[in-house]
């Protein structure tokens, strides 16, 4: 049934699932204000989390976004929340030092933590659960390395991982398709939609203005701090603070020359019955794996649909291009779900960087936070956070990610031409098992 329109439901949307439980805002948001305090260009997690601490500080706080808020990969990502840095405790001994790698670490651990008490606190319905997470081994040596890893104590924190052999995996996921895995019980999952909604509530409730459909179009110092200049008019302010992740453009070329721009690309099904469900994912757990292009995947907060997600081609590419191939690799994992539709295709831009690591700074009263590298679901709040705060002056440290090299190459521009053979490359390996 893959590769043809046989593949779409009736009922398919070119959208975000999300989007049916938090539909994205009409444009309802007023007249853009002349001054403010700090201005916040962009409407995602990294930049409510800011503007809820700048707004919370008593600062006059105003959010614009491009779009609705939320149009970015904060409505479309899998929910999926993990501790977020990428490389390994030794890879970043060997960069960094000891003492700055547990530093980072224990950031991760910070942003799991936060995302955590941020949504009990604030009370956010966003079926947030600490479900863990399964990542599979894709060959027999990927789960000899997990192993080993699992063995060597993390500096910064306890994981709590444990690793499940191959003839156990079927208490995790009913596939036959990994050589076991590991479990990192404090993983956690929600509804990225419903989070967005609830956290636009907080930062308004703190006092901040959000004016949606809005684009920044140019950004100059001036004697007081900044002008900026947007498609609803110009605006002064004394701090701003750049929330653009994977859609950052021209408008501040110093951070558009050191993210790498990549959709990522997710589907839901249809309904599936309850016991295929409950006899393919027995846990509520999130899932991904340890081929270089990741596939990350979960039962959907009700439990009736798969969410799937992945890069599939070389090349960016429509939804209705990439859902039949995100299919093809679900039914690989899952062959009795050959008949199975979608129901929802969808893609949003994350930001890559070239040290794996997200990055947070300060230019004379310009902050910023980004490059996530497609996990920021924890990270993107607590950065976000971080340079709220400093912005604010409640406290000007801004961690770890302030003291490490933002990283460009030599004539990269913010156009990765180098995408599609990376791919390439790294599908090889997969396939190849190295
Ligand atoms: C398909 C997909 C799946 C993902 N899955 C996961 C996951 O399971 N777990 C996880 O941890 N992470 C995941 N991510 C990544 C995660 O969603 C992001 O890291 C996070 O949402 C980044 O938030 P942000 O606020 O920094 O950026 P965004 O939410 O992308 O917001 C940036 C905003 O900036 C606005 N903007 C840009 N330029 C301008 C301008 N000039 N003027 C005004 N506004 C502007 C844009 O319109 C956009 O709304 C996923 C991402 C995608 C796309």
């Amino acid at each position: 049934m893959t590769g043809s329109d046989d593949c779409f439901s009736p009922e398919f949307k070119p959208a975000p699932y999300w989007w049916d439980a938090s539909p994205q805002e009409a444009d309802t948001s007023g007249a853009l204000p002349s001054t403010a305090d700090v201005v916040v260009i962009g409407a995602g997690y990294t930049g409510l989390h800011a503007a809820v601490q700048t707004a919370r500080a008593g600062l006059e706080t105003v959010v614009v976004d491009a779009e609705a808020a939320g149009f970015g990969c904060s409505t479309r990502n899998g929910g999926q929340i993990s501790t977020s840095v990428k490389p390994s405790f030794s890879t970043l001994r060997k960069r960094y030092g000891e003492a700055l790698a547990v530093s980072i670490l224990k950031e991760g651990q910070a942003s799991l933590d936060h995302v955590t008490g941020f949504v009990s606190e604030e009370q956010i319905p966003c079926d947030f659960g600490v479900v863990g997470r399964f990542h599979g081994a894709h060959t027999a040596g990927q789960y000899d390395k997990l192993a080993r890893d699992c063995d060597v104590r993390n500096p910064g924190f306890d994981t709590g991982a444990f690793m499940v052999p191959r003839d156990k995996q079927h208490l995790e996921l009913g596939t036959d398709a990994y050589h076991g895995g590991i479990v990192f019980p404090r993983h956690a999952s929600l509804d990225p939609g419903k989070y967005h909604a609830g956290l636009l509530d907080v930062a308004r409730s703190a006092g901040a203005t959000i004016i949606s459909h809005c684009r920044v179009n140019d950004l100059a110092r001036s004697a007081k701090g900044f002008e900026v200049s947007t498609g609803k008019g110009r605006i002064r302010a004394n701090k701003v603070i750049i929330a653009t992740n994977g859609y950052t453009g021209p408008l501040t070329p110093w951070q558009q020359r050191r993210v790498i721009p990549i959709g990522s690309y997710v589907i839901a099904t249809e309904e599936i019955p309850a016991e295929t469900m409950d006899r393919l994912f027995p846990t509520n757990r999130i899932l991904s794996d340890t081929r270089k292009l990741v596939y990350y995947y979960r039962p959907s907060p009700d439990r009736k649909r798969i969410l799937f997600g992945g890069r599939v081609s070389l090349q960016e590419t429509d939804p209705r291009k990439s859902g039949p191939k995100l299919l093809a690799e679900l039914v690989r994992l899952f062959p009795e779900l050959a008949q199975i539709r979608i129901s929802h295709s969808w893609a949003g831009i994350v930001a890559f960087t070239f040290d794996t690591l997200m990055h947070c700074g300060e230019d004379a009263g310009l902050y910023y936070a980004m490059g996530y590298c497609g996990s920021g679901v924890g990270m993107a709040g607590y950065l976000g956070s971080r340079v709220g705060r400093a912005a604010a002056g409640v406290d000007s440290d801004l961690g770890a990610f302030s003291r490490i090299p933002f990283e460009t190459r030599p004539f990269y521009t913010g156009r990765p031409w180098f995408l599609g053979p990376s791919v390439a490359v790294y599908r090889l390996r997969d396939r190849l098992g190295i």
